[in-house]
């Protein structure tokens, strides 16, 4: 007996292709299978996040709708890892809600953070809000550094907290694999993994999304939106560590390191997520959760946005548009941190665990092998 209904689907599915085992080449997630003649629902979660949903398994099936035994894999494995981001969040209460509205949540708070800096600045001063800033400490004529800081940090550190304990709880569940310890080498080949998106190429033929033609069309835009998430966090860095370090005040030139990764990132945030809308569009329903639409659009829709109003805002800097503009990146970036626990965002955090894990099993089993 599973927790759920999709767990019991997923328990049903698994046993088959334990037995067909035609797809074993295909990802991670057959061998995984093999190495299991039970699943528990931990099991099932482990194997629902390291599916990356090429939809290769899928379209070989012999199985698949109109047979009777219906095996629909990569959909089977989207509602069970969608229901487990839900199961494992902190707080539970949060999760729920952000599945169905994660949009309208998502949208709302930004507008509402933008409309309260907004707000503070013209109530303060409206020349400073429509005024023209340049220079080193323009944006904190609009909010003051401290306040900024202080605002911004607690979000982040309310993500890292909540990310933190939704993780910890997966990777309970899953379970270490017995007499073994996390060590460098599973790090390392989990990392390399993640960063080529290994397991999305449909076992080396791409992904399969509108039809039985695969591209890899969705690894790219995937790696668009993934390093472009990375320069802009890195640009994010090394700006607090001028600001701190060297007592350098942004806005800085556009030549000048943070500028650069940023502007760098945001274009691949802008690339990145039109391209998997797109794709998410065009996707054969039969291989999507409809049901959590909105969680998955709103987190890549924040992507969006947060790219779009950075990089308005480097072009207008220096007119009076800076503080409007500089009051809506803010709100985005906002919300983006405070839904980032509740979104799309925790399925790349629970799938390098995953990952991890998968590594140490091949670890083990070479070992056992071995000896
Ligand atoms: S998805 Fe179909 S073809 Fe692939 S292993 Fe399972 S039952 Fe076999
Ligand atoms: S990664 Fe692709 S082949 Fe593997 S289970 Fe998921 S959809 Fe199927």
């Amino acid at each position: 007996m599973h927790g759920t209904k999709i767990l019991e689907e997923a328990d049903r599915l698994m046993t088959v292709c334990n037995s067909c085992r035609y797809c074993e080449g295909l990802c991670a997630v057959f061998p995984a299978m093999e190495m299991r003649r039970a699943f528990s629902d931990g099991d099932l979660n482990y194997l629902a996040n390291l599916c990356h949903a090429c939809g290769a398994c899928y379209t070989d099936c012999q199985f698949s709708p109109p047979h009777e035994f219906n095996v629909n894999v990569p959909r089977t494995l989207a509602v069970a890892r969608a229901e487990s981001y839900s199961a494992y969040a902190w707080p539970r209460a949060f999760a729920g809600a952000f599945a169905r509205n994660g949009i309208v949540i998502s949208l709302v708070a930004a507008l509402s953070v933008a409309a309260f800096i907004f707000g503070f600045a013209a109530w303060h001063d409206r020349q400073v809000l429509f005024g023209t800033h340049t220079g080193p400490g323009a944006f904190y004529k609009l909010m003051p550094h401290n306040a900024m800081a202080a605002l911004f940090g607690v979000a982040f550190l309310y993500a890292i907290v909540a990310l933190t304990m939704g993780v910890r709880a997966f990777w309970r569940d899953i379970g270490e694999p017995v007499g073994m310890k996390t060590d460098a080498a599973a790090l390392l080949q989990a990392l390399r993994d993640a960063g080529e998106l290994r397991h999305l190429d449909g076992g080396g033929v791409g992904c399969f999304n509108e039809d039985d033609r695969p591209t890899d069309r969705r690894r790219l835009y995937h790696h668009f939106t993934f390093y472009g998430f990375a320069l802009c966090f890195a640009s994010t860095c090394i700006a607090t560590l001028y600001h701190y370090l060297l007592a350098r005040q942004a806005p800085y030139a556009w030549w000048d390191l943070p500028v650069v990764l940023g502007t760098l990132g945001g274009i691949g945030l802008l690339i990145g997520p039109i391209g998997l809308l797109t794709e998410r569009w065009k996707r054969d329903s039969v291989l999507v959760d409809e049901a959590r639409h909105g969680m998955d659009v709103a987190f890549i829709v924040m992507l969006f946005l947060t790219s779009l109003t950075g990089m308005a805002l480097l072009v207008w800097r220096e007119t009076a548009a800076m503080g409007p503009l500089l009051a809506l990146h803010l709100g985005v970036v906002f919300s983006l941190f405070i839904t980032m626990p509740y979104g799309k965002f925790v399925h790349g955090i629970y799938r390098f665990a995953a990952l991890v894990r998968y590594a140490m099993e091949r670890r083990a089993m070479a070992h056992g092998a071995g000896e």
